[in-house]
């Protein structure tokens, strides 16, 4: 096949990121297509609003699609139990559309009278994320339980990003990632973060002994769907692009199989010439992108196979080179670079629950309020099963209370920063205003909402605060009623090049207290789906700036039909029928997604005490600032360490270390 007439890296963009739009001004387009993909098929929001989730937050009825076939037990429905809810999650739009009004400052006067304060407590932590629960536990273990802790979450669940996706199907339950996967980090948990998940009752290092392998004896491999908006042709293949076979069936130019087959090889030195160091200090400010077409020259047609493998989400144009040298990734194995130290490597220590680390939110919780598992003291072993009672999470009667659907929209000390004796904090709960008074605060929220939540902190604190851009992802569990299509066509994880999500992949969870999330292909399992939407060619920030906006602006069934169109079309040579075989969906949504990280091609190098990060989580007044943001860092051990940092200042400034 010749380059003429396959696609420009332009086209490939265009597809990526602009699939036909389902609804329009409200109107939904019907298509032979829709109806071919079970768009048509009746959506229970009718049978909601008859039944159980008249209870349900109006969040969970515009957004809630429940699917025909996947019932929640009388026990535990979806009106009191969260993780059950489908449809739109994550950062669902009830939660967040609040943010924009804040950010225009509608609440920059304390919306709240004095007189109307009731509720005081020792502390108020803002976000219920690991930060913000972790920092409750690092407070009590300090303090006692004793203290009046009050949490408040913007959304209907607890555990900020480490959210529990839950299906019931036939009597049987099916759990899911909603997000944090597991743990796992590119550098070593700190002593408190590794204390604090012991106590938990997990053992990080028996991690493996429950891993699932039920997949194992289906001899599944990894497919790449080749689409024909890009490839002209529509084919999956099974195999790997480092096997001379697999690279020869790919439907791309002469050119781009040459150009592949000369990265994957033995790498002449792209940068003959230049010394070690010249090397890297150029290597630091240039894309990989920029080094594959101007350094190794290969053709633009090769750029959409050498963008994974990057931390935080970060895409071809946007990964500094230097970073995928030390990946080893294609075409750098011929610069002979070392980099200094013994790497320490994740699979040493990580482990992962069937809804990864919502189990760690769970125990946490259960801890915390132990009325919530009717007093039990859960462990790794018994976390996943448990029954939660939402119910008991904001009782009057406790010392320690999680208030969700409750987003925080001002903050403020009482008094001048330096003599306050305590703070005001306003927030919303079911479309009313509230406010409660506490001696200190911790905003383990997002970093970019702080200077809104406080408009009164100094403007240089505030700059530094709004300098990232979290990075936004997209985790999508759709519950199948078979897989026998994976099991025909050989794989359990299929790639989809230039399509809007990038992989699908078999979840067999891990087996944690018995726990079992696949068995015969004929039987139920979760696809778990994923993207990291962003717009390749701006600047770093502003692609993940863009990535959120556009999930920000889709709804439900504009995912859904990303979902059913991908899987019909990679999986129906195996007999995948969408409209059959898709029992639920749920998306989660994350445009307010990963912490943001420094990297020394989108970011200044200035010494590590001016790094905005820094600079925007000193203590202001009486209150603190926790959550990973305060560290840069995307991992929970970061946001454990950030509550750790948070709790500290606050016992300091109380006099009581
Ligand atoms: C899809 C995905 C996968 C990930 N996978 C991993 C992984 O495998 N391993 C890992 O270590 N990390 C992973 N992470 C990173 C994850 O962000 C961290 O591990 C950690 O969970 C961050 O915790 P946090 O408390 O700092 O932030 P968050 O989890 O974001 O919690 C902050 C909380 O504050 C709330 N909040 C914000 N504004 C307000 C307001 N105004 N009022 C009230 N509440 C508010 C938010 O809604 C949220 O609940 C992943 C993240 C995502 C999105």
């Amino acid at each position: 096949m010749s380059a003429a007439g396959l696609f420009t890296w332009h086209k490939f963009t265009a597809v990526a990121v602009a699939f036909p739009a389902v609804e329009q001004e409200g109107l939904v387009i019907e298509s032979n297509r829709h109806r071919e993909l079970g768009m048509d098929r009746p959506i229970a929001r009718r049978d909601f609003l008859n039944g159980v989730a008249l209870a349900i937050t109006g969040a969970v009825l515009e957004s809630g699609r429940h699917i025909a076939g996947a019932q929640a037990p009388a026990n535990q429905d979806a009106a009191v139990y969260p993780p059950l809810r489908e449809g739109l999650r994550g950062n669902y739009p009830a939660a967040v559309d609040i943010f924009d009004p804040i950010r225009r400052g509608q609440y920059s006067q304390f919306p709240v009278p004095d007189s109307q304060i009731r509720e005081e407590y020792e502390l108020v932590i803002v976000g219920a994320g690991m930060s913000g629960l972790s920092a409750a536990h690092f407070w009590r273990s300090g303090l006692g339980d004793e203290e009046r802790i009050l949490i408040l979450d913007n959304h209907d669940d607890f555990g900020g990003h480490a959210k529990r996706n839950e299906f019931h199907h036939n009597g049987r339950t099916y759990v899911g990632v909603g997000g944090t996967l597991g743990i796992a980090t590119p550098y070593p948990y700190s002593y408190g973060a590794k204390a604090l998940i012991k106590e938990l009752g997990v053992e990080v290092d028996r991690g493996r002994e429950f891993t699932s392998h039920e997949l194992d004896k289906f001899h599944l491999g990894t497919g790449t769907f080749f689409n024909k908006e890009m490839f002209r042709e529509e084919r999956l293949l099974v195999g790997n692009i480092r096997e001379p076979e697999f690279l020869a069936r790919m439907p791309i130019s002469d050119e781009a199989r040459r150009d592949l087959t000369r990265l994957l090889g033995q790498n002449p030195d792209y940068m003959a010439g230049m010394s070690e160091e010249e090397k890297k200090t150029r290597l630091a400010k240039l894309s990989y992108q920029d080094f594959l077409l101007n350094y190794a020259k290969v053709s633009r047609e090769v750029l959409i196979f050498a963008g994974g493998g990057s931390r935080n989400s970060k895409k071809v144009d946007s990964t500094p080179a230097l970073e995928q040298v030390e990946r080893r990734a294609m075409g750098t194995n011929g610069l002979g670079l070392k980099f200094e130290g013994e790497k320490f490597t994740e699979s040493s220590y990580a482990l992962h629950f069937p809804d990864g680390n919502a189990s760690i939110g769970r125990l946490l919780v259960s801890r915390l309020i132990p009325a919530v598992v009717g007093g039990k003291r859960l462990d790794m072993n018994t976390i996943v099963q448990a029954q939660f009672d939402y119910s008991k999470l904001d009782d009057p009667a406790s010392k320690m209370r999680i208030r969700l659907g409750s987003p925080v929209v001002r903050v403020t000390n009482e008094g001048s920063p330096e003599h306050a004796r305590s703070v005001k904090i306003a927030y919303m709960k079911d479309g009313e205003l509230h406010a409660v008074r506490a001696k200190n605060c911790i905003l383990a929220c997002y970093n970019q909402l702080i200077p809104a939540l406080m408009p009164e902190i100094p403007q240089k604190q505030k700059d530094a605060l709004a300098y990232p851009a979290k990075v936004p992802l997209n985790y999508t569990n759709v519950l199948i009623r078979k897989w026998t299509a994976f099991q025909k066509l050989g794989v359990s994880r299929i790639s989809f090049p230039g399509m809007w999500y990038t992989n699908a992949s078999l979840d067999p969870g891990s087996t944690f207290g018995g726990y079992q999330g696949v068995t015969v292909p004929d039987e139920p399992v979760i696809v778990h789906m994923t993207c990291t939407p962003g717009k390749p060619g701006l600047p770093r920030k502003e692609q993940n700036r863009a990535g959120a906006a556009e999930m920000l602006a889709m709804n439900f069934r504009d995912f859904e039909f990303r979902v059913r169109d991908q899987l019909e079309r990679a999986l129906r040579p195996g007999g995948f029928d969408p409209s059959e075989d898709i029992l639920a969906i749920t998306v989660n949504r994350w445009p307010y997604g990963y912490a943001y990280t420094y990297d020394t091609l989108n970011d200044p190098d200035v010494p590590p005490e001016q790094r905005p990060h820094v600079i925007g989580r000193q203590r202001f007044g009486r209150v603190t600032i926790a959550n990973s943001d305060a560290g840069a860092a995307a991992f929970t051990n970061e946001a454990f360490d950030q509550a750790n940092r948070a709790v500290h200042e606050l016992f300091v400034l109380n006099g009581l270390t």
